[in-house]
């Protein structure tokens, strides 16, 4: 009996590919999940109505490189080729990303053309920032913030209105905590080994690529071909959660939902106990646990408190979602991603997403305003309530998009610590994670967003990756 903990996309992708490896007919190896809740998709949630959909987590899918490839391969093997709405270079979508400064919107450039012209905010074209780089010495470190290291390579500007930004958009997390391995591992070895970014982009280009080779479904030929910058799923992204799910189902993966799971008792290393809430005791052979680490933390914390410590350094934000549904025919704002705010604006908002662009099948005007993050506490304090927040995003809305019309239909959702943050020796802390479970022999591998990445497709990968690792043992 082989035990995956908890029915997030973590989970899901395990059984996914614990049965794409054929584990369990090989090894007659009965495989079950064991789910807190009565819902199989973690964060993943959608809103759906004739009108609108509400995505209260995550919207929109990166195609690009092997992770990203990856996910379209499984998406097609799963039936849902028909249900990708894809968003092509041209679209505004695409094209058109903002960023609130000085309160007003400026649009990222998004040309080669637009890295030599001058755009607000930036007092310079983009294109200066590559001398910077150029000039400025190497400075050796084992691990930066990102902020850092772009202040330092590519100056203030761009760490500050162009990094900051971008980080709040994909973990609500502050640029000045996070590892630079988080989003520019590559350049930041680029600039330890070759003493500049420019100066390793050109040593790299001199050596050839080394890409690692994947078999592509037809779905992923046809991103590749047809260059999508983001896709995102008809119907709302709960149809992927819903899709796997049927698919363990019908592969006879025994599905525990409203089973949480309250401490887990390593026997021998071929031997887990899992204690329930209810008292009773369920055992497997292995365990894949896909728990936010802070949970995961408490659960090994008897037998174990050296590595329930280690799990409970890495820390999380909470974020605050408020979807806002317009019902007026006459577009309320311009076609767009959305946009996001610098945290040296002291904004109580992280961004806007215009939901009407991005998602299809909308009618009216949809957005989604995300708070706090990094800086939920702060801000609004632990207590806040979801009333609070919906009057602070209509209070940004109003001011920022000029919008007055009524709002027709809203949704407010506070997601507590659902994002970890990847901060400055992440990396480390995660080997040191891992090696103290190979050191013990525990019968247990760690998938989920925690440790090697936050995103979908990094969580669908780092699934693969643990079950093909243990497949080859
Ligand atoms: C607001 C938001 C927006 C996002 N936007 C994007 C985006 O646009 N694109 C993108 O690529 N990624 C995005 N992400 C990231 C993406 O949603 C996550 O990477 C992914 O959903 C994480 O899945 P997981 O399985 O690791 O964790 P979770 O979704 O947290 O799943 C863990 C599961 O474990 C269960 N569980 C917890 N404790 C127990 C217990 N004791 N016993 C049993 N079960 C338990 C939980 O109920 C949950 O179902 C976003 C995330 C958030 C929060």
């Amino acid at each position: 009996m082989a035990a995956i903990l908890g029915g997030g996309l973590g989970g899901l992708s395990t059984g996914y590919y614990l049965l794409k490896n054929n584990i369990s007919n090989n090894n007659n190896l009965k495989l079950f999940l064991l789910e807190a809740t009565d819902y199989c998709g973690g964060w993943i949630k959608s809103i759906k109505t004739k009108d609108y959909i509400f995505e209260q987590g995550p919207r929109t899918i990166r195609p690009r490189g092997a992770i990203g490839l990856n996910t379209l391969n499984m998406l097609q093997d799963l039936g849902l080729s028909e249900h990708i709405a894809a968003i092509k270079p041209d679209h505004p979508a695409a094209r058109n990303r903002m960023i609130y400064v000085n309160n007003t919107l400026y649009s990222l450039p998004s040309s080669l053309k637009g890295v030599f012209q001058k755009n607000e905010p930036f007092s310079k074209p983009l294109i200066y920032a590559a001398f910077n780089d150029l000039k400025q010495p190497q400075k050796e470190l084992k691990d930066d913030s990102i902020y850092n290291f772009v202040e330092r390579r590519f100056g203030k500007e761009i760490a500050d209105y162009a990094i900051s930004p971008m980080i709040c958009g994909i973990c609500a997390g502050d640029a000045k905590e996070i590892s630079v391995k988080f989003l520019m591992k590559t350049l930041f070895e680029y600039e330890q080994n070759y003493g500049g970014v420019i100066k390793g982009v050109v040593k790299s280009m001199l050596k050839g690529k080394n890409e690692e080779s994947l078999e592509l479904s037809e779905l992923a030929k046809r991103a590749q071909e047809e260059k999508w910058s983001i896709y995102t799923i008809k119907g709302g992204l709960e149809t992927f959660p819903a899709a796997m799910k049927q698919y363990l189902k019908d592969n006879n993966v025994d599905l525990y939902l409203n089973t949480k799971v309250e401490e887990i008792d390593f026997v021998d290393s071929s031997m887990v106990r899992l204690k329930k809430t209810n008292g009773e005791s369920m055992t497997a052979t292995h365990i894949y646990s896909s728990v936010p680490s802070h949970i995961l933390s408490k659960l090994v914390i008897k037998q174990h408190p050296q590595l329930s410590e280690l799990l409970s350094e890495i820390p999380f934000v909470t974020v605050g979602i408020v979807n806002l549904y317009f019902a007026s025919d006459k577009p309320l704002i311009e076609p767009a991603f959305g946009f996001l705010v610098p945290p040296i604006e002291n904004s109580p908002i992280l961004g806007v997403v215009f939901d009407s662009c991005c998602i299809p099948d909308q009618k009216g005007t949809v957005l989604t305003v995300m708070l706090g993050g990094r800086w939920f506490n702060e801000k609004f304090g632990a207590d806040v309530t979801k009333e609070r927040l919906y009057e602070i995003a209509m209070k940004e809305i109003k001011s920022i998009l000029k919008i007055q019309d009524k709002v027709a239909a809203f949704n407010v959702s506070i997601l507590n610590k659902c994002i970890p943050q990847y901060v400055i020796g992440h990396y480390d802390r995660v080997n040191r994670i891992r090696e103290y479970i190979q050191n013990k022999n525990l019968p247990i591998s760690l998938v989920g967003s925690s440790y090697d990445g936050v995103g979908i497709n990094d969580v669908i990968y780092s699934a693969k990756t643990q079950v093909e690792r243990d497949v080859t043992k």
